[in-house]
């Protein structure tokens, strides 16, 4: 059994840190690729417009010898480096035909500025580029074709067998590497779970963490509360510090701290619950669009709230993803003024935490309810029954 996994889904890239002259190559690199990648898309355009015909990769790279003769330049990019290049403008039209196919009016594939063109794909693990891990004497390396060894950060070791490494610049001028890679049998079946029927819909919020469609509620840990105060207290101990002085500048680090330690523990308290989540539901169901009007909340918590649900649809994905699970993101709207027994509407304030239906008279949580239409309209959206409340598993 073959897989791919690509860290960029959910997984962070890895920094690089190319010396400057490497930095130069890299940088000369990028502008090389983007004036193929525009002579590429050029040629395809006027090949279609004058002739009809439509070019094939292969017909452009078989080109690429004679743009070497032309432009000597070329000639320092590695071969599979520019032959990724005419492939990218492959994929541009394949992408733009088979959106016309499926009947939307998609953008013609559009020339590159030097400053959009930020990456550099190398392929093949072994040849046009290696890693090399750390030992006691060196960090870990990434060793590019034409190019040499270059230093990476590797916080974690790499799973399965690499298979292309995309090197890429970020506006700020730091440059990431991101490696796919091919697992076989084990490395796959180790994150693949068994299969599970059950589905959940999950709605998000404020008081609670999240609410569960079969009932449970995922309340927000305590010590995010707790940190809460912290961060109030440290903020306002550092508006207190006269500007410019010594204190002010340790106040400064003492809300960085917290800031941090407030980030470490969401990032485990989220963790948690996204592997229960995972672990137990084949479809989960989420809102696509988490836009909640927070009146009477301070800016604070609202800030904290926000980036834990962010982060935790990211990592829910990446985690479903990883295990062959269904994510499914609904549709927002109405799912808290919408009766999931009835489908009656009614306005639902945010003060008023309990539902209570005019039409049917189902009396339940304010959020249990969004739930539950979130998990009806998931269910809807792939096909499967909706509008049956399905029963609590082992409560
Ligand atoms: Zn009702």
């Amino acid at each position: 059994m073959l897989g791919f996994a690509d860290e960029r889904m959910g997984r962070p890239m890895r920094l690089v840190y190319p010396s400057r002259k490497q930095r130069q190559k890299l940088e000369a690199w990028l502008g090389l690729c983007c004036e193929v990648y525009n002579a590429a898309l050029d040629e395809r355009k006027s090949a279609y417009r004058m002739a009809g015909v439509s070019l094939s990769y292969e017909h452009q790279c078989a080109e690429l010898p004679a743009c070497k003769q032309v432009c000597p330049a070329l000639n320092e990019v590695p071969s599979q480096v520019l032959q990724d290049v005419v492939k990218r403008v492959d994929r541009a039209f394949d992408d733009f035909f088979r959106r016309v196919e499926q009947g939307h009016k998609p953008g013609y594939p559009r020339f590159k500025s030097r400053f959009r063109y930020d990456s550099l794909t190398f392929k093949q693990y072994g040849n046009s580029f290696n890693i090399l891990p750390a030992s006691k004497k060196n960090k870990a390396t990434l060793v590019l074709a034409k190019l040499g060894h270059v230093k990476m950060v590797m916080h974690r070791a790499i799973k399965g067998t690499p298979k292309t490494a995309i090197v890429k610049r970020t506006p700020t001028g730091k440059w990431f590497v991101s490696i796919s890679v091919e697992m076989e049998g084990e490395d796959i079946i180790s994150k693949r779970l068994p299969v599970s029927e059950e589905a959940v819909g999950i709605d998000v919020g404020l008081k609670t963490f999240a609410y569960l469609s079969w009932g449970k509620r995922l309340p927000i840990r305590a010590f995010l509360r707790a940190e809460e105060a912290a961060l109030a207290r440290a903020g306002r101990k550092l508006s207190k510090a006269p500007q410019g002085s010594k204190q002010r500048a340790k106040k400064r680090k003492v809300v960085a701290r917290v800031h941090e330690r407030i980030g470490n523990r969401r990032k485990n308290f989220i963790e948690q619950e996204v592997r229960h989540l995972v672990k137990q539901f084949g479809l989960l169901a989420v809102e696509a669009l988490v836009v909640r009007n927070m009146v009477k909340n301070p800016k604070l918590a609202k800030s904290i709230a926000d980036a834990s649900w962010s982060m935790f649809f990211t990592r829910l994905q990446a985690k479903a993803e990883e295990a062959g699970r269904q994510v499914v993101r609904v549709n927002p709207a109405y799912t808290s003024q919408t009766c999931s027994a009835c489908g009656h509407r009614q306005q639902m304030p945010l003060s008023v935490r309990i539902y209570e239906c005019s039409q049917c008279g189902l009396v339940i949580h304010r959020d249990h309810n969004g739930s539950l239409n979130i998990l009806s309209d998931g269910l809807q959206a792939v096909g499967r029954h909706s509008r049956v409340i399905p029963e609590a598993p082992g409560l």
